[in-house]
This record gives C-alpha cells, structure tokens and sequence, in this order.
C-alpha cells in the first residue's frame, strides 16, 4: 500500500527536476527561471528544456550566483506505438556529441512540422502562422506552444489551453502528426552521456492499463531507470498510480512541476508534495544532495 499522505520532511531539500524556458516553450530566460525557482525557496532544480540543452550554461551561471544546485536535464520527444512520449535526461552532459547530435535533429523535424502546421491552418483560413509563431519562439525550437500564443493573440481562442482543444491536435484544424525520436535512441543518447532517463508524466498519454504497461516495458526494457511519479501534470491519485507502477517496475521516481512560466496553467515552482513512502527516489546518491547536507550542516 501506498502512502501519499506523508508530510514533508524538514531535512529534505526543495526539489523540482522538470521545467521550462524560452529555450524551448517557457516564458522566462534560463536566468530568470532559475532566479524564480530560488524565489519560491527550490534547492536543487533541473532545467528541462524540449529537444534542447542550450539553456543550462546561462542557467548554471545565475545557479551558482544564488546557491541553488542545477541539474543538467532536457526533454525529448519520442514516438512510440503512435504516440507521443516525453522522456526527460537528467544529470546529462550537454556537451556530449551523440546527444547533440540527436537533439539537433529532432529540432530540424520541428521545423519542418510547423511548416506543416502553418499549411494546415492556412486551409482553414489562419494566415500567416509560420512566421507570427516563429516571433514567439525565441530561440532554436518552434513549438505547437508558439503557435497557440500566436492564435490567442489573433483572438482565435482565449488562451493556450484552449487553443490544445479547438486548434493543434487530432481532428482539429492545425493538426499534423509527426515522428519523433524512437525511444531506444532518446533513452541511448540520455545514458551514452552521463544521464538517467525518466519516462515524463505518465498520467498525460490518455492510455488505457494494456498500453500504459506496454509503455512502461519498452521504456524499462530500453534503459529507462526512473518515472515521474509526483508531477504537475499528474493528480493526487496519480502519485499513488505511478508509484505504484514504479514499484512494479523497478524504477526510481521522480519529481517535477513542468513549469513554464505564469502566462501557463501550469503546476507553481516550490510546491511539490513529498514522494509517497515506497518510492526511491532519482536523486538517491547524487552529490547535489549531499552538497545540500553539508550546507545545513555548515548554516
Ligand atoms: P510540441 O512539443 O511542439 O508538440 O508542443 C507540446 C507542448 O505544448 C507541451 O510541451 C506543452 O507545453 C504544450 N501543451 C500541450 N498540451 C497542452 C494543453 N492542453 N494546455 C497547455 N499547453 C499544452
Ligand atoms: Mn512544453
Ligand atoms: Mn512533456
Ligand atoms: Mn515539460
């Protein structure tokens, strides 16, 4: 049995090991994340950029200036059975050449699938979409998130939640499906350089038990060591669901708001909710804890 009511031990630092920038669909710059990651009291965060891990040396410069402990992460997409899966790399090196490499290709089929989105809404009568999405995009990714703010602006929809409903996804205008990564390769790339791979909130694929346990064996089966148990995206049943999954399949669990600034209906930075008991942790044995220890120790 899991316990998902267990209160935040005092000795436990604030972490969040998933969130965004303008790096890739976030609002804030990696330096300006990371400054308000440090305002709601977060101790060790990983900055988890989509398909891209340009961010971390700018975040890691503003990190050090305000003592909070960095992870190296990023966010890749994959496709599996059809589908689109999230898997996040955590404690990667970003200077490695294979996951570059990966990430850098993934980033060029984004570009050729907003061209794509663009066409499609051209049909239905939007124009202009390619380029009034890529003046939100401020760096190397477009995403469907530049698209939606460029929507909301043009008053098609009232926010980016929203436009997830009317616009971008199956059956609606501005849908294209497209192949990302395959899994082996994102969880290759993620292990080749240092990294762990988790497999991103589960309780957001929309899948019924068979195909969930079939998500978790590939992902096991390819490498995959962690899962996001606790999770911005995921209710409270879902903590007790995932670190249920977790036990099962002998993952370690993970923890991340999947911020992106406060223009999204996203999960806040420092609230987290402690793992449910049962659950090793991904950040077990990481020297960023015990830099942690050491300096309550030191205080
Ligand atoms: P992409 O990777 O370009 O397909 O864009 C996916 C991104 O769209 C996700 O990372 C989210 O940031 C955003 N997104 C997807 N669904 C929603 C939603 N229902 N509400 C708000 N943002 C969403
Ligand atoms: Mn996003
Ligand atoms: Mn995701
Ligand atoms: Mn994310």
């Amino acid at each position: 049995m899991i316990n998902v009511l267990l209160t935040s031990s005092p000795c436990m630092p604030k972490i969040d090991l998933h969130s965004h920038s303008t790096i890739s669909d976030g609002s804030y710059t990696p330096a300006e994340l990371v400054t308000y990651a440090a305002s709601k009291g977060v101790e060790i965060m990983a900055l988890t950029d989509h398909d891209d891990v340009g961010g971390l040396a700018q975040a890691r410069i503003v990190a050090e200036e305000l003592g909070v402990s960095l992870i190296n992460g990023v966010e890749i997409s994959v496709t599996w059975n059809k589908r689109t899966i999230h898997i996040v790399g955590l404690r990667v090196d970003p200077s490695h050449p294979g996951l570059l490499a990966g990430l850098e290709s993934i980033r060029a089929g984004r570009l050729t699938r907003a061209v794509a989105i663009a066409a499609e809404l051209d049909k239905a009568g939007i124009t202009g979409s390619l380029e009034g999405s890529r003046a939100y995009a401020r760096e190397r990714i477009i995403s469907r998130t530049h698209f939606a703010r460029f929507l909301v602006a043009q008053g098609y929809a009232k926010d980016v939640k929203t436009v997830f409903k009317k616009f971008l996804v199956k059956g609606k205008p501005g849908h294209v499906s497209h192949q990302w990564a395959d899994m082996s390769d994102a969880i290759g790339w993620i292990r080749n350089s240092g990294g762990v791979a988790v497999l991103a909130h589960p309780g957001r694929y929309d899948m019924g038990k068979t195909t969930l346990h079939g998500l978790f064996n590939t992902f096991k089966e390819a490498g995959g060591e962690a899962v996001e148990v606790v999770s911005g995206s995921h209710t409270v049943d879902q903590y007790r669901i995932f670190a249920e999954f977790a036990q099962l399949y002998e993952l370690q669990a993970s923890a991340g708001s999947d911020y992106h600034g406060p223009a999204h209906n996203y999960f806040d930075m420092g609230r987290l909710p402690p793992l449910p008991s049962g659950c090793v942790p991904v950040w077990q044995g990481w020297p960023e804890l015990a830099q942690f220890e050491a300096r309550r120790i030191s205080a």
